[in-house]
């Protein structure tokens, strides 16, 4: 385990991983992996590259000389209250530590769907919530309920890197639309984008890597424009709204997706909104009135049990008792400002970020890649927006101390002056 490694970049180290032990373990040359497989390793080929690097800058400058914006792991602390649930938890003798219901323990369902009623402003049953391994856990789970392979999910560029990994393990198809002004929903695009062979539609707000928010009315456009269009092809559209970092919202609520469209299968987890990435602990929620809610329901809870067979069961405790906790968003919002600070005095074009811990500038030059890596000559390591269905922009994670910030700055400046 790496811990400062991304999102991605764990992921890929996993896969790799599992690739040389088999090689090591059947002792063979030949790579002992499916075509699907070396597809997934070839489109994680520039985050591989990404990672080696900075492994390589931080050997041969020491850690703290290099400054490392690649990373998805949360930069603060869980809330004071987690720690005293735990080991309230740990004390008690007879804490069962077998397996779950898949779908998760119904007090805890419960507790979940209570806190989820009044966030979204709608009942919402108790058996409509699944436990799940994180976000990620519900969306492979929802994924492979509801698409056949050639199926197609339609997702907002710029998107989340590893969504593309998903779709393509189940041998469905991602497509990307493209957005308006500072990253935002462009309807008439999506409604272009759909064709009969479009099954849900993925949209994640507040965005990684945009940090942008959709308003209320974006969402309700979307909204009209999937049920337009089920009618039209005479099948439904679900919508899947991937919410893990609702809670860190700055500038204004987030509002609800559930409201724009009946379809919806929310997803969220306690990763970032808790600080709990490593614990694996998240949910999915299907909206009552979505058509075959019911089925979806049972579907994701059968995912589980072939995934992983239920999200764990202690941390399906500890967050049961943690509804509406959340860590010091403070502290991510001045990172935001900080990091929006150095970047304009070091001369980049930026959408300031609504929520989320990302920000996503302009590259100075289109070749975001070419650019990415004259910044690692600054020992400045960021992703590629071409990683993220968006060349000619590159992303920066502020979850990193206001330090590493602050010393990048004259980095990022002569990074873009000698490139311009
Ligand atoms: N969705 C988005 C947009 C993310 O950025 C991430 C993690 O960085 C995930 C899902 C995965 O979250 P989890 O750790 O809850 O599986």
């Amino acid at each position: 385990m790496i811990p400062e490694a991304s999102e991605s970049c764990r992921l890929l180290i996993n896969i790799v991983s599992e690739v040389v032990l088999n090689c090591l373990f059947r002792g063979e040359t030949d790579m002992p992996i499916s075509g699907k497989m070396q597809k997934i390793i070839e489109t994680s080929s520039s985050v591989t590259r990404m990672f080696e690097e900075g492994a390589r800058l931080r050997a041969r400058y020491g850690p703290d000389r290099v400054y490392d914006f690649t990373l998805g792991n949360p930069a603060v602390p869980p809330p004071p209250e987690f720690g005293e649930v735990l080991r309230n938890l740990v004390k008690e003798d007879s804490i069962p530590h077998g397996y779950t219901p898949t779908a998760g323990l119904l007090p805890v369902r419960r507790a979940v769907a209570e806190y989820l009623s009044r966030e979204q402003g709608m009942e919402i049953p108790a058996e409509n919530v699944v436990m799940t391994s994180g976000a990620v856990g519900a969306l492979n789970g929802i994924f492979t309920a509801l698409m056949d392979p050639g199926e197609e999910i339609l997702v907002p560029a710029p998107y989340f890197v590893a969504y593309t990994l998903y779709v393509m393990n189940m041998g469905a198809v991602l497509r990307s639309v493209p957005t308006g002004g500072n990253f935002h929903l462009d309807p008439g695009a999506m409604e272009a984008a759909i064709t009969g062979k479009t099954r849900a539609v993925l949209v994640n707000s507040p965005n990684n890597p945009s940090g942008a928010v959709y308003s209320r009315e974006e969402l309700e456009q979307l909204g009209e424009v999937l049920d337009r269009a089920s009618k039209r092809y005479g099948r439904r559209i679900y919508l899947i709204s991937d919410e893990p970092y609702r809670r860190l919202a700055f500038d204004s609520e987030v509002p609800s997706v559930l409201e724009s469209y009946p379809h919806t299968i929310l997803i969220s987890s306690y990763s970032k909104q808790l600080s709990l990435a490593g614990e694996r602990i998240g949910y999915l929620a299907v909206h009552p009135e979505a058509e075959d809610a019911e089925q979806l329901v049972k579907a994701a809870g059968v995912m589980n049990a072939v995934l992983y067979v239920n999200a764990p069961s202690l941390f399906q405790r500890v967050v049961a008792a943690l509804q509406g906790a959340v860590v010091d968003v403070e502290a991510y919002r001045r990172r935001r400002d900080l990091v929006c600070e150095v970047l304009e005095r070091a001369g980049y074009t930026f959408t300031v970020p609504q929520g989320g811990f990302f920000i996503f500038p302009e590259s100075p030059i289109p070749d975001d890649i070419t650019f990415c890596r004259s910044l690692m000559e600054e020992r400045i390591l960021v992703c590629p927006g071409t990683d993220f269905g968006t060349p000619g922009h590159f992303r920066l994670s502020f979850a990193v101390p206001e330090k590493t910030i602050l010393e990048a700055e004259e980095g990022f400046r002569r990074a873009r002056e000698e490139i311009e």
